[in-house]
């Protein structure tokens, strides 16, 4: 593999760039950690980023607390940790803790606490690693960053210790970014999907696509080699199966974007009704809270207003619309085109009807008139019966509730979580991150350009660019081939420490 990169240049004694002269034209770099003898395409800011220095910083979110973690990691994390901390780091064995002191650089004490050793490379970033635990006073976290960078330490930044992770072969790109999702997760369903990905079942299924499609690509390669014989090693037939089955089971994947995307960031919900049903008063009471306005003048949501809670194991998110009526307001009208679209995106619509106003007659016609998708449920609520009592709507699932006193909220909230639960139980992989979704469809894209070339006997060199994009777009997932600003994005939006 060597022999496919040209010019080299050094950035430090650990670490070679060289230019790869076959990759795709939006990867430039392929850095080469000499220590481990392996390459990873990167782009050039990681790259630099990635200096062969040892960082630091706090790992644990600046604040008071019981005890705060200060992360050290790179090659001369004991020397380092040494010149702050009493004790040899260096003599101890890997995964245990000693008790010291550690000091500034003017030999103050800052705390007396514990330091974690881990021996390159079974640790997380695959080097060696120093953890502090130091009492968790923000004087004492600052403090103890400080005397580890005046010691020779640079900062870390934003998700570099994952990113160095990365780069160090210990996680591909998927689990990476399940690192990110793990910890924003705040609700079981949100959990279970960053831990799923996280051990790299995801990752395996990529892999065993773009597996099956490098040994397609390799027999075209090798009749382009051959051209002036006019000779086919790829069986044709073959060939469209094997396509078939790879579009199919990359376009299953892609579906689940949709299920994946609403467990994760909250399963959409839509509050739908005519004006001055109590649409706002609900959105309030599910939230808890006065979060959109309520008032006795129809038409006084012009805008959609969201928000999230979490019930049971699953994140919700509902938005509240413009009231649905016939109108000439500009303004009202676009809010109504916006409840639509809000309506057509919804996993759930909870339609709301005023009991004291609206007849079945009338309900019947509005809930038919539903501008849905097939896969949207509805829910009719008959609101206000504290005024009149609800009547009976057949064809359609409907609840009471009173939002203005909260009566039928806790009833309806049992639903919600059902509703969650159904969405929470499919244990089979799930694509939660746009960025994956994105390149699954444009690998599928390419593939469907490759089938109908070989179906219309196009020149073989053109359908092995098609199969080289496709090939692409499926390593740019899981950080086989990383386009430029990929890492860079995905870490940038790490916190620093992690
Ligand atoms: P929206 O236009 O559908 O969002 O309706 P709002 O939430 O702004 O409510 C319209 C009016 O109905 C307000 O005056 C609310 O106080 C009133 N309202 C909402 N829910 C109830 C309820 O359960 N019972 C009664 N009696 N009034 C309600």
């Amino acid at each position: 593999m060597e022999s496919s990169f040209t010019a080299g240049k050094s950035l430090d004694n650990d670490f070679r760039v060289f230019v790869d002269e076959y990759a795709h034209d939006s990867v430039d770099v392929v850095v080469r950690a000499a220590n481990l003898g392996e390459f990873r395409t990167m782009n050039r800011g990681i790259a630099a980023a990635f200096d062969g220095k040892t960082i630091c910083a706090l790992s644990t979110p600046m604040g008071m607390g019981g005890i705060a973690v200060i992360r050290v990691s790179g090659p001369d994390a004991f020397d380092l940790a040494n010149r702050v901390f009493s004790k040899d780091l260096a003599a101890v064995e890997s995964h245990r803790a000693v008790f010291g002191i550690l000091r500034n650089a003017a030999g103050e004490t800052v705390d007396e606490c514990l330091a974690t050793v881990f021996r390159a490379p079974g640790t997380y970033t695959g080097e060696n690693t120093v953890e502090f635990g130091v009492h968790g006073s923000t004087f004492i976290q600052t403090e103890a960053v400080r005397a580890l960078m005046d010691a020779g330490c640079r900062h870390a930044g934003p998700g570099e210790f994952t990113a160095r992770a990365f780069l160090n072969g210990k996680m591909d790109l998927t689990q990476a970014e399940a690192v990110g999702d793990l910890i924003a997760a705040e609700h079981a369903g949100a959990h279970r999907l960053a831990m799923e990905q996280l051990k790299g079942t995801f990752a395996k299924e990529i892999t065993a696509l773009r597996t099956e499609l490098i040994g397609f690509a390799g027999l075209l390669e090798l009749e382009l080699d051959f051209a002036e014989e006019d000779v086919e090693f790829a069986d044709r037939a073959r060939f469209d199966q094997l396509l078939e089955t790879l579009i199919a089971r990359i376009a299953s994947l892609a579906d689940s974007f949709r299920k994946g995307n609403a467990i994760r960031d909250g399963i959409p919900v839509a509050i739908l009704g005519a004006p001055n049903r109590g649409k706002s008063t609900l959105l309030n009471a599910l939230l808890g809270d006065d979060r959109a306005i309520v008032s006795p003048i129809p038409g006084t949501t012009r805008d959609t207003i969201e928000d999230t809670c979490v019930l049971g194991s699953s994140k919700f998110r509902f938005t509240d619309t413009a009231g649905i009526r016939a109108t000439d307001d500009a303004l009202e009208s676009e809010g109504i085109r916006r409840a639509w679209q809000t309506a057509k995106r919804a996993s759930l619509v909870l339609y709301v009807l005023d009991a004291s106003q609206d007849s079945v007659a009338e309900a019947n016609a509005a809930l038919n008139a539903l501008e849905i998708g097939p896969e949207t449920d509805v829910i009719a609520l008959w609101n206000k019966t504290d005024l009149a009592d609800a009547p009976a709507l057949s064809g359609w699932e409907s609840l009471s509730i009173a939002a203005a006193e909260g009566k039928g909220i806790e009833a309806l909230k049992v639903r919600l979580e059902a509703l969650g639960l159904t969405d929470d139980s499919e244990s089979s992989i799930m694509v939660t991150n746009l960025r994956h979704y994105e390149a699954l469809m444009e690998s599928n894209a390419s593939l469907v350009t490759t089938r109908s070339g070989l179906s219309n006997g196009i020149p073989g060199d053109l359908v092995a660019s098609d199969v080289r994009q496709a090939l692409h777009h499926l390593g740019t997932i899981t950080g086989e081939i990383d386009p430029e600003d990929i890492l860079d994005h995905i870490f940038s939006n790490f916190c620093i420490g992690k």
